[in-house]
């Protein structure tokens, strides 16, 4: 397997079916042995990119480059990249050892270095016992992996993930992940996945691009696209989230469409119509001694996030830009870890601890 990855570049990337933009000028980069995962609702466009960095379809505009030089002119089996399929696609008159050798054959190698490099991509895959069976004698965990060993022995410039695991039942699932982002990580190589599952996406990616309708909302990593959403969509397709509307008067309080005012710990540029996303773990409510809907309620800086029109953020300042209550409330929180008694207004009100925000396990470790 190379040891270095390569650069791999999309720059305005369009592909338009019947007048509709499939990929809508798509710019993307990913480096060297980084794992990319394209993450979306069906139909946004996560296939189509995948198949013109492989070149099995055709650009409408744009350039795909890898290290630097253009790619887009090259057909499929010139641009060096290994494909792994959701339905396997492997040849079902082939013996694993054959089907693994294709593309070398295909390449011209000498017979000696093949034997030795389907050897090697066997035993990375762990099914050196199984070099003489038919791809229909393996069960589809072990197919994938005969899939996984054929990308990997052509030394890929980029490596294709199409829905791999799509169809491995629950049980293989993790076990074809985590050897999936093993041999990439290990091997240093630059991949590519497409998924329209959020869990394996965030277990897989070194950094996630969100797309809907063809074009990118937002690129980052899983704490970029959890903590600090580019977008209301965002917002709302990556992990819960409760989506307020309403409008923000004097930077820091947003009144919501029932006239309910919420006083916001941080301050934000601008006024007008916004939208705010509050993640269920980040609500602590307490008691403030009068009750009643239009007095304001206080959330702290972890609290507001993607606040802005048309999903612009307008965050300015932090938490200690708002002195007083939301403040030491915030304060009194790190010290006291979240949970304590609020006795103002006389009453005795257990404050609820606000949960921690997920964790993200990736699978970048051995079992
Ligand atoms: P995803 O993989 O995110 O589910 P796709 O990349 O498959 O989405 O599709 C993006 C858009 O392009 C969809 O609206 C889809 O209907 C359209 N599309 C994809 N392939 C074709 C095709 N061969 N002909 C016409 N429209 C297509």
């Amino acid at each position: 397997m190379s040891d270095a990855g390569h650069h791999l570049e999309l720059r305005g990337l369009r592909k338009l079916y019947n007048g509709h933009a499939a990929v809508a000028g798509l710019d993307l980069d990913v480096r060297r042995g980084e794992m990319v995962v394209l993450l979306g609702p069906s139909g946004c466009g996560k296939t189509t990119t995948l198949r013109l960095i492989a070149g099995f379809i055709q650009a409408d505009g744009g350039d795909i480059r890898v290290d630097g030089r253009s790619i887009l002119a090259l057909p499929p089996h010139r641009r060096d990249m290994g494909i792994v399929f959701q339905s396997y696609a492997l040849f079902p008159h082939l013996s694993v050892a054959r089907n693994v050798a294709f593309g070398l054959e295909m390449r011209r190698q000498p017979r000696a270095a093949i034997a030795a490099r389907v050897a090697a991509m066997l035993q990375l895959v762990k099914l050196e016992a199984f070099a003489d069976r038919l791809p229909r004698q393996l069960s589809g965990g072990q197919q994938q992996r005969v899939a996984l060993a054929r990308a990997l022995a052509i030394q890929p410039n980029v490596l294709l993930l199409d829905e791999p695991l799509s169809n491995l039942d629950a049980a293989l699932r993790q076990d074809v992940a985590r050897d999936i982002r093993l041999l990439q990580r290990d091997g240093g190589l630059t991949a590519i996945m497409v998924t329209h599952d959020q869990d394996e996406a965030m277990a897989m990616a070194d950094r996630l691009v969100v797309m809907r309708d063809g074009g990118v909302q937002q690129i980052g990593t899983q704490e970029d696209l959890y903590e600090r959403p580019a977008t209301p969509f965002v917002a709302r397709f990556i992990g819960r989230s409760n989506v307020l509307t309403g409008t923000l008067r004097e930077g820091s309080v947003l009144v919501l469409e029932d006239g309910t005012p919420v006083r916001l710990a941080n301050r934000y540029a601008g006024s007008g119509r916004c939208t705010l996303a509050l993640r269920p773990e980040r609500i602590a409510i307490e008691s403030d001694g009068r009750a009643g809907p239009r007095h304001p309620r206080h959330l702290s800086r972890r609290n507001a996030r993607a606040c802005g029109d048309a999903g612009r953020r307008h965050e300015r300042g932090g938490a200690s830009a708002h002195r007083g209550r939301a403040a030491r409330a915030l304060a009194d929180r790190r010290r006291d870890g979240g949970a304590r008694l609020d006795r103002r207004g006389g009453a005795a009100v257990r404050r609820r601890r606000p949960s921690t925000p997920p964790d993200f396990p990736r699978l970048t470790r051995r079992r």
